[in-house]
């Protein structure tokens, strides 16, 4: 070969192998942070619901996510999905604008009292993403404290409505609260009612984590004219593998016909939820499905 002709040809594919890894060690130093967070996924997940998935889930499968056999081939009918992300406030860095950088429609939670509260909000907001209050609520289990400031079960009605002032005070682009943690909180209806008019007084609805099946959150905010959604599907549990996701893919199914969008969360805590989000929002839109804001769910909701 013409020795002009080789040069153009290494030269750029050299380049690009140099680019691919110094992105590969960043990445690297990155993934650190997932350790701190395990712990608490554990408190925010139902123990019910984490054990029945583990069991559902084979770890490991690498396939691409087009390559799988689907229940379902025709979108038709299934409802718009809503995505939230949890746990913002942590990091910031390369890791949360990449998170940024995801279509508009997916919604960025985002803990108050953090070294990175205040960014991850103007961001989020710069990005035209909607942003959620995550409030740190009382959980069941008392191994972990959910926040700095959190809301208890046996706090009184002026106590909650001030710390959600304080909390949106901070995130003033918030459009909805949904719970960190929290199974004792949405469980106790007094607790549940003051927190519900809180938000309403600072203009923002609830969206039910569902970290408890006895959360009164929604049935009460509707009882109080309220809107409210629920969380449908946690999309990182077990893991992040390929067959999870298919299998998160395949439930989209049971949800056709219903008029409210599907609720997703997942969490921004590593680069590999952010991967697996990625691939999860390409393989749905793929199959004729939409993403929606979590405004609008709101309103069909309400
Ligand atoms: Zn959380």
């Amino acid at each position: 070969m013409d020795p002009v002709k080789l040069c153009r040809i290494l030269i750029p594919l050299l380049l690009l192998s140099l680019m691919f890894a110094c992105g590969k060690r960043a990445d690297a130093a990155l993934e650190d942070e997932s350790s701190v967070y395990s712990e608490h996924l554990r408190d925010e997940i139902p123990p019910d619901e984490l054990k029945r998935e583990s069991q559902a889930s084979q770890q490991g499968e690498l396939l691409p996510l087009e390559k799988y056999n689907y229940t379902w081939t025709d979108g038709a009918g299934i409802p718009d999905i809503v995505i939230i992300v949890d746990d913002f406030g942590n990091s910031g860095g390369a890791l949360l604008s990449d998170f940024a950088k995801l279509p508009s429609e997916v919604a960025f939670a985002i803990l108050p009292d953090l070294p990175f509260t205040r960014q991850s909000g103007e961001l989020a907001a710069q990005y035209g993403h909607e942003v959620l209050i995550h409030v740190p609520m009382q959980p069941v289990s008392t191994s972990e404290k959910p926040g700095k400031n959190y809301i208890r079960t046996d706090a009184d009605p002026d106590e909650i409505s001030s710390l959600i002032a304080d909390f949106s005070a901070q995130l003033p682009m918030a459009v909805a609260a949904n719970n960190h943690m929290g199974s004792a909180v949405t469980a106790d209806r007094n607790a549940m009612a003051s927190v519900l008019r809180a938000l309403h007084a600072q203009g923002l609805f609830f969206v039910d984590s569902a970290t408890s099946t006895q959360s009164v959150g929604p049935a009460l905010a509707r009882n109080l004219g309220y809107p409210a959604l629920k969380r449908d599907i946690f999309l990182d549990v077990p893991d992040n593998s390929a067959a999870t996701l298919a299998g998160k893919i395949s439930s989209l199914e049971k949800f056709k016909g219903r008029r409210e969008p599907i609720v997703i969360i997942t969490h921004c805590h590593n680069r590999a939820k952010l991967e697996a989000l990625q691939s999860f929002i390409t393989q749905i839109q793929s199959m004729g499905l939409h993403l929606t804001t979590l405004s609008a769910a709101g309103k069909i909701a309400a």
